[in-house]
């Protein structure tokens, strides 16, 4: 399976940034897909910059409905109408700043699904969680509740305490951790659990993306910080094998 090397620009980025950072895509690697989510305020822009290129679109968040009176939120078929293909949910932060729960997620991942996007559905375990042996059980659970069947997306394996840190689990703490949702995967969805890439994400970088991107039943990578400077972006897509 391809890797897919995901960028997630969070609330960074002005419309400035956009062309420059298209045309540095244009050296991308050819052997890996490559995915940029900026704020919803450039997603426009990015789309009309990206044309032509390899370099997919996506959104870092939706609302459940497909519209309605919610002010200040983005309906899934609008991502769509500004050329989103994928869309970024249950990121912690989203679960941390805005008390989404696996319930809201699952809403958004079908609200996604129903509007034409691909879902990345990020779950992960706090410190805490993992400190007390619970980092498997918490992640399950998370699959389980914000999955909904027949779910055929992304999953990003993000553990709460690695994300923006500069701290990354082991490798078999990875290892291990991708092998479990692989399982749970293949539990809630059965043979289609196969065909999900499972995205590690959480301080990846130049420097440890390679080792990362090796390790078995990782897809790819989502990448916080890292995404915002071409260079980086590029050394960690090179880095996929
Ligand atoms: C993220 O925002 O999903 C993330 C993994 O951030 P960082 O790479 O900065 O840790």
């Amino acid at each position: 399976m391809r890797q897919l090397i995901a960028g997630n620009w969070k609330m960074f980025g002005r419309l400035t940034d956009v062309t420059p950072f298209a045309e540095a895509m244009r050296a991308a690697p050819a052997h890996v897909d490559l995915l940029v989510c900026p704020p919803f305020t450039l997603l426009e822009r990015f789309a009309t910059a990206l044309e032509g290129g390899q370099m997919a679109l996506g959104a870092q968040n939706c609302h459940a409905n497909p519209q309605g009176a919610h002010t200040g939120d983005i309906a899934a078929p609008m991502l769509v109408d500004a050329g989103a293909a994928y869309v970024i949910l249950g990121h912690s932060e989203r679960r941390n700043d805005h008390g989404e729960n696996n319930a809201v997620i699952r809403a958004k991942t079908e609200s996604a699904i129903a509007a034409g996007l691909i879902p990345i559905v990020c779950v992960g375990e706090t410190e805490g969680e993992r400190e007390a042996g619970e980092a498997e059980h918490v992640v399950r659970s998370q699959l389980q509740h914000s999955l909904p069947p027949g779910f055929a997306g992304v999953v990003a394996y993000e553990p709460v305490w690695a994300i923006g840190t500069g701290r990354t689990p082991t490798e078999d703490d990875v290892k291990s951790m991708h092998a479990a949702i692989r399982a749970a995967l293949a539990a809630q969805l059965g043979q289609d659990g196969a065909k999900i890439r499972i995205l590690y994400g959480g301080s990846v970088k130049p420097g440890n993306a390679a080792s990362l991107l090796a390790l078995p039943e990782v897809g790819g990578a989502l990448v916080g910080g890292a995404s915002l400077k071409a260079e980086d972006f590029l050394a960690i897509a090179n880095a996929a094998p």
